[in-house]
């Protein structure tokens, strides 16, 4: 088992190069936002556990996050690649993710920390729209869909996430400083730190990822 792991901010692309990533290679996605949201929708334990965390734009409590990766986990094979999108978010989700591989066998090849200047990353936010149906993501401005509201894949119908609010986006930026940065120093230690520059356009941070992925 294998994994490389998506760091960055709220808006950073972590979910526009996974869709990028899941065309160019073999790893199989696993959003823990994407999955609380689907819990979310289906009104299961997880989901109604999370609810009020994710609305207020703060972290879902470790314990609930290390639980659906572990299950998540288990539905695959052995010899299973992963890129991990938005995990781990805390030390303590990184030290539970070292347990679960260690008793695995998995090794986490890289950590792709998506660099992006602040400014960047609240436009990106306020003007971010995700289709219902499959989850793609576009931008009002950078990656507009072929017509207004529809999803280019599916025909789905787009949407604003609730925590894309401008208030939440401030929370939720204060939150990643707090809580998430700290792995930055924690996953350079252990030399899998891999600095991108993801504050242009996503061709060129899906191509800078591709070319570490290849070397
Ligand atoms: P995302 O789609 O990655 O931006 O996640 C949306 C929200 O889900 C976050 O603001 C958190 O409330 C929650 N969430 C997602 N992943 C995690 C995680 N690894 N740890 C804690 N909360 C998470
Ligand atoms: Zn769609």
């Amino acid at each position: 088992m294998e994994a490389i792991i998506l760091l960055g901010g709220p808006g950073a692309g972590k979910g526009t190069l996974s869709e990028f990533l899941k065309k160019q290679t073999d790893f199989i996605h696993v959003s823990t936002g994407d999955m609380l949201r689907a819990a979310l929708k289906s009104g299961s334990p997880v989901g109604l556990e999370a609810k009020a965390f994710m609305e207020a734009g703060a972290l879902v409590p470790d314990s609930v996050i290390l639980r659906i990766i572990e299950e998540r986990i288990s539905q695959e094979a052995a010899s299973a690649r992963y890129m991990f999108d938005g995990f781990p978010r805390t030390i303590d989700q990184a030290k539970g993710l070292d347990l679960l591989f260690k008793n695995k066998s998995g090794t986490v090849k890289h950590v792709f920390n998506l660099i992006v200047p602040r400014e960047t990353l609240l436009k990106r936010l306020t003007g971010r729209r995700v289709c219902k149906s499959c989850g793609a993501v576009y931008h009002l401005i950078n990656i507009p869909p072929k017509k207004a509201g529809v999803c280019d894949v599916d025909g789905g119908e787009l949407y604003q996430r609730a925590d894309d609010s401008e208030d939440t986006i401030l929370n939720r930026l204060e939150v990643y400083e707090k809580q998430t940065a700290p792995l930055i120093e924690f996953y350079q230690k252990q030399k899998l730190l891999r600095d991108i520059a993801a504050g242009h356009s996503a061709a060129e941070t899906g191509a800078a990822v591709l070319d570490i992925l290849s070397a």
